[in-house]
């Protein structure tokens, strides 16, 4: 598919997201990460490393470990390879919100060819993250969802298969924060610049605009405690996932991180 779309809808003089370019296919692991995305709604965005680029998509409700739970998943634009490391507030234009590195690691297709299966419309895969880990498939619904409203053949399903990594446990509730930065949304906006949240807010009213609110909230009294004790150093990354099961984590670290622009 390549990165058209990506391009066609950023302005990068506007938006710290990467503008990123077609990688070389590789040998070796495949990269994959979640992103949190307070936009004009929460969602994660799921992307797998494919032929240079990060397939997408949008999960509204995010990934569960039920086996019998079926997470509407759109699929949306490639997202160039150096997206995957991305983290923090993309202040206007597509996307208007923040991003939160919510997960990363590899990822293995269970078939040996990813396109006929992305044809298909059934891709069964293993990720190997910090959070998310085992067997997994992504079917396309053919639009044929509650929800998925005018998606055509975008509307795929996350499903997670029987194993070892299944569960009842609700991920996202219990490992809420960044993998990168140890830090949940209102740190990440903390760190950036919440004035222009203040005056040019991306969502406003609804259940986002209200936690968007309570965010911006937070991130200012964090601002302001930090101002207070400038010698306190927050303690460094820790993921909200118990010591024993980040011991098991993989080096997905092996990429340089990209460079955050300043706009
Ligand atoms: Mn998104």
């Amino acid at each position: 598919m390549g990165l058209e779309e990506y391009k066609r809808k950023r302005d990068f003089t506007k938006t710290p997201e990467p503008s990123g370019s077609l990688r070389a296919r590789k040998r070796g692991e495949l990269f994959f990460c979640v992103q949190k995305h307070l936009a004009s709604h929460l969602h994660y965005d799921l992307r797998l490393e494919h032929d240079g680029v990060l397939l997408s998509w949008a999960v509204p409700k995010g990934p569960s470990l039920d086996t019998s739970v079926k997470r509407l998943a759109m699929k949306v634009e490639d997202h160039p390879i150096e997206y995957g490391e991305f983290e923090g507030v993309i202040p206007e234009g597509y996307g208007a919100g923040v991003v939160m590195l919510w997960d990363r690691g590899t990822w293995t297709p269970e078939t040996p060819d990813v396109d006929a299966a992305l044809k298909k419309g059934d891709l069964k895969f293993t990720l190997n993250g910090y959070k998310l880990k085992g067997s997994w498939v992504l079917v396309r619904t053919g639009g044929r969802y509650p929800g998925a409203r005018g998606g055509g053949d975008r509307a795929w399903l996350l499903i997670k298969h029987r194993d070892d990594w299944s569960g009842d446990l609700d991920i996202t509730e219990f490992a809420p924060k960044s993998v990168k930065s140890g830090g949940d949304f209102e740190d990440i906006l903390a760190d950036d610049t919440p004035a222009i949240w203040a005056s040019n807010r991306p969502s406003k009213g609804g259940e986002t605009g209200a936690m968007l609110a309570r965010i911006i909230d937070r991130a200012a009294k964090l601002r302001a405690e930090r101002s207070a004790a400038p010698s306190r150093k927050k303690a460094p990354s820790s993921t909200g996932l118990p010591r024993k099961r980040r011991a098991a984590a993989p080096t997905a670290g092996k990429r340089a991180p990209s460079s955050r622009r300043k706009t």
